[in-house]
């Protein structure tokens, strides 16, 4: 479903689309729908071609490789969205990364270097690409990053990236209330398990997901069509009053303390 809403004279910067997928793409379907101007940004030249795919046959759209982690790579992206746009209305972080090692085994066990990865990756790059955003940023603009419940109650190998999305949740905070002052917004979705790369790499991510259903109180998981709904939200006018927050979009899995089988 396409929400009705007019961004054509809004600009946009999605960072972290590997395919279809990506929970980054389905915000980007919703913006692009509504008419916004979207750039893109994209870690390695191994994921360019799926991004060209996506892109192929779309007018006004750009893409350009930065890992978010380079503060080099970073200055030479918002240079391009200074050079195409000359400001920015909405920025996407839909970025996160730990090592494998880290979410294998025993939390007690992280690697003093796995931890630093994953809060940097996942957290700290929230705050970098706000900074770069900042000049560029107008009156009424909005960010949104994307979490995970792990952040609030203990998930099973999630380990040291619970750890980073609490960092991100909190970040969102301290950003959103240093920002606010010149009109600018930060949110965080919450989103539940969906099947994307990212998530392939959780050892035991298929029962996580099944788990997520059984609990919810709509009997399903969310859908990445609902993250973008709900970016779509958060990011326009019609979220204007919501700002610091993290926002659930899980069918309600995570009110839940337990699922008991009513008799029928
Ligand atoms: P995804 O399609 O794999 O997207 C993650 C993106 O992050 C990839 O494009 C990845 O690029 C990029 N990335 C990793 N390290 C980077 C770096 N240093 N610089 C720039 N980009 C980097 O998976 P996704 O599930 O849509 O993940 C998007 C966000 O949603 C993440 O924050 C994730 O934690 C969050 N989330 C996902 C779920 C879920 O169940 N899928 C649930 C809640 C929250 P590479 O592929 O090149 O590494």
């Amino acid at each position: 479903m396409t929400v009705q809403i007019d961004l054509s004279d809004k600009t946009a910067l999605v960072m972290g689309v590997a395919n279809a997928r990506s929970l980054g793409w389905a915000i980007a379907e919703q913006l692009l729908s509504a008419g916004c101007r979207v750039g893109f940004s994209y870690q390695g030249e191994r994921l360019k071609s799926e991004l060209d795919k996506l892109l192929t046959g779309r007018e006004g759209v750009w893409a350009q490789q930065a890992d978010a982690t380079s503060e080099a790579d970073l200055t030479a992206l918002f240079a391009r969205v200074k050079e195409e746009f000359g400001h920015l209305d909405y920025l996407i972080h839909s970025i996160a990364f730990a090592p494998r090692t880290a979410m294998d085994g025993r939390f007690l066990d992280t690697t003093e270097a796995d931890w630093n990865t994953a809060l940097n990756v996942s957290a700290y790059t929230l705050v970098s690409t706000a900074r770069h955003a900042e000049p560029l940023l107008r009156p009424g603009a909005s960010i949104v990053s994307l979490t995970y419940h792990a952040s609030q109650k203990v998930v099973p190998k999630y380990n040291v990236m619970g750890v980073a999305k609490a960092a991100l949740e909190a970040t969102t905070r301290y950003l959103a209330s240093e920002m606010g002052a010149a009109g600018v917004r930060v949110n965080t979705i919450s989103a539940g398990p969906m099947r994307t790369i990212a998530a392939r790499s959780i050892p035991g991510f298929g029962s996580m997901f099944e788990k997520a259903a059984e609990a919810a109180p709509l009997g399903r998981n969310a859908t990445p069509d609902e993250v973008g709904k709900l970016a779509l939200f958060l990011l326009s006018d019609l979220g204007s009053g919501v700002t610091g927050q993290t926002v659930y979009v899980d069918a309600g899995s995570s009110i839940m303390a337990m699922k008991i089988e009513q008799p029928s």
